[in-house]
């Protein structure tokens, strides 16, 4: 099996794939309110040549993958997929991440489809806030209702991710901190991103996890996690004493993350992008069947990674997969 490094010397190992561009929320930090143009279906890869791609990685030791969207779970097909995926030789970790709207439908059959993690976006207990959030969607029972069914399956790698918002969701820090307390689920604060020249207003939008973190340590003693409960990405995990659960804190703004970059990301319609912030894209397309083309590319890819990130794309994260 093959080794990229990248021209910086950073090994990429792990795949973000988009499966789609559409999603059922419309959330404030992610698209306009208005949504954005929808790719044409013919357009986006089939499964079977997602897995094609996810072949071509594994012979260069991409072994872990994310499936992301849009949404993943508003795409048909999807636990097939993911069984598919999960049994493909040299997939050694696949996690999914979903707003959780039609987890609760979908929960036993993704436990069984034997994907290692379950991420969860969460942003408010309050159904007015999380409504503001998603664009107008009113689905924290149905997200809670999700989240629920997979805990009361015994299922342990829930993965909770939380954009903080100043001026939406900053009061209530303490109140998501303080679930990981009964619940053995890793809650990650994740500050928010400007990703886009439609959030005129967002300037003030982030808030620093060191200011998260002087926030949570009024609820008790909160101690870095220790190994056994670090996760492979870029969260840094912290415990508060007792607690089943752990906090995690993505600081992608505040103090990135670029220098331990493993990462390449797939779109829905097949482009391969070196860094979420930039706009030098390798089109699999074409090249789909065929797997020296496609390595090529990888390599190509992994070869246009910047060191450190810049802002130079303005876009939606619904397009990339965040
Ligand atoms: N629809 C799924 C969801 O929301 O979980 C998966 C796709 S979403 C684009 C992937 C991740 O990107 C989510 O955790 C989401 O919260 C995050 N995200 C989207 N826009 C963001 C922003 N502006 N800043 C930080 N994180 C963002
Ligand atoms: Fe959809 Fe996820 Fe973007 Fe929200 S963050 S609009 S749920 S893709």
């Amino acid at each position: 099996m093959g080794m990229i490094r990248d021209s910086y010397g950073r090994l990429t190992n792990y795949l973000r794939i988009s499966i789609t561009d559409r999603c059922n929320f419309r959330c404030l930090y992610c698209m306009p309110p208005e949504g954005v143009p929808l790719l044409p279906r013919e357009e986006i890869l089939s499964y079977e040549e997602i897995i094609q791609v996810v072949k071509t990685a594994i012979g260069l030791g991409i072994t872990r993958f994310k499936i992301t969207g849009g949404e993943p779970l508003v795409r048909s097909g999807i636990i097939d997929f993911l069984k598919t995926l999960v049994q493909t030789p040299g997939v050694q970790w696949v996690s999914l991440t979903t707003n959780g709207l039609l987890l609760q439908k979908y929960a036993s059959q993704l436990i069984d489809s034997g994907i290692n993690s379950i991420n969860v976006s969460l942003n408010s207990l309050k159904a007015d806030t999380f409504a503001r959030l998603s664009g107008g969607v009113d689905g924290l029972n149905d997200v809670r209702a999700g989240i629920d069914a997979l805990l009361n399956c015994g299922y342990k790698n829930i993965k909770i991710n939380t954009v903080v918002v100043n001026g939406y969701n900053d009061d209530e820090i303490p109140d998501l901190a303080r679930l990981t307390i009964t619940q053995p689920i890793a809650l990650r604060f994740i500050e928010y991103m400007s990703c886009g020249n439609w959030q005129e207003k967002s300037s003030g939008w982030t808030i620093s996890a060191r200011e998260l973190i002087s926030q949570i340590g009024r609820l008790g003693r909160l101690s870095p996690a220790s190994a056994g409960q670090l996760g492979q990405g870029p969260a840094r995990y912290y415990q508060l004493q007792g607690a089943k659960g752990v906090i995690g804190f993505i600081t992608a703004v505040s103090q990135p993350f670029c220098v331990t970059c493993n990462r390449l990301r797939l779109t829905a319609d097949g482009q391969l992008k070196s860094c979420l912030l930039s706009t030098d894209t390798v089109d699999l397309k074409p090249i789909i069947s065929s797997n020296p083309q496609l390595a090529d590319a990888f390599i190509r890819a992994a070869m246009l990674k910047p060191g450190v990130h810049h802002n130079e794309e303005l876009t939606t994260m619904s397009r990339i997969g965040g």
